[in-house]
């Protein structure tokens, strides 16, 4: 059967052993599976935000940080069963919540995992994405996903084709974001300020993408209600990722007045959330992905 699960919609024959856009065959691989303590503090808290880690990804971001788990190689092959069992291990660790890290391309074996375990899960389960989402795979998850983590990268077609190979991608986050907030509607958060329920979009605020940046946040406002959503602004833009033959823009860190332009802008039209510190620059963010967290 051809695959169409995210838009890229390749048609890659998975089962028949072809592999699509996004480097993914058949078969649900997972590179890691452990606490992380560096997502936003409603999601991570004091015991760590409870992440799989799923190889391949549909977007193809040039300053991607997360290069290591995107060949067909990179790490494990698993069973929807044991993904499942995966998810409650994670809870009985102490995870706050069940974050599934760049899901969509598996998302039949994903949500049939969900499915199987969903009932024991205390904790709500988060779908942390790039926003290359579509609607109709996105459904997929409606009553198993209880946070949505979406990106929300560009407006400018132009840009989104140079640096993530998807001159759709404004158009195609605006629908999706959409749906996320249809499927789980206002932000909740429980007594010790952990987000149970909701839509939180992260924007990284790119050197010389500042007035995209502007125009991205006039979009999330103009497709959801700002105050019912939470926004994190992000400013860790490192090159340290880069290729040499990355955009030249890409070659250099934001300035401040770059980022503190976007933030002003942001806080003009309402939101609320998290505006990073200057200090979060740099690549120490990134999970070793070489280490055993499975098997
Ligand atoms: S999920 Fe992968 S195989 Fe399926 S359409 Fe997207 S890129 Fe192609």
């Amino acid at each position: 059967m051809k695959c169409t699960l995210c838009p890229r919609e390749c048609g890659a024959d998975r089962a028949a052993g072809e592999r699509g856009y996004c480097g993914m065959g058949d078969d649900i691989r997972v590179a890691r599976v452990a606490l992380h303590p560096f997502e936003e503090p409603c999601i991570s808290g004091k015991h760590g935000s409870g992440t799989v880690f799923f190889v391949g990804c549909s977007l193809g971001c040039v300053f991607c940080q997360n290069r290591a788990i995107r060949t067909p190689e990179a790490g494990k092959s698993v069973s929807p069963e044991r993904l499942g069992e995966l998810f409650l291990s994670l809870q009985q660790q102490g995870a706050h919540n069940i974050n599934l890290v760049t899901a969509t391309h598996f998302a039949h074996g994903v949500s049939k995992a969900l499915q199987q375990v969903k009932k024991q899960l205390t904790v709500p389960v988060v779908y942390n994405c790039g926003g290359y989402e579509k609607v109709d795979t996105l459904r997929l998850f409606e009553g198993l996903v209880d946070i949505y983590l979406p990106d929300f990268k560009y407006i400018l077609s132009s840009m989104s084709a140079e640096y993530s190979a998807a001159p759709d991608y404004g158009e195609v986050a605006t629908a999706a974001l959409a749906e996320m907030y249809r499927q789980v509607g206002e932000a909740t958060f429980d007594s010790d300020g952990m987000m149970r329920r909701g839509v939180m979009v992260r924007h990284l605020v790119l050197p010389g993408g500042r007035r995209d940046s502007v125009a991205v946040l006039d979009r999330i406002a103009a497709t959801v209600p700002v105050e019912q959503i939470r926004l994190s602004l992000m400013r860790q833009y490192t090159p340290d990722f880069c290729p040499p033959d990355a955009p030249q823009v890409l070659q250099r860190r934001l300035t401040s007045f770059e980022y503190d332009t976007v933030a002003a802008h942001a806080r003009t039209l309402g939101f609320t959330g998290y505006f990073q510190a200057k200090e979060s620059v740099g690549a120490d963010y990134t999970p070793d992905f070489t280490a055993e967290t499975f098997s």
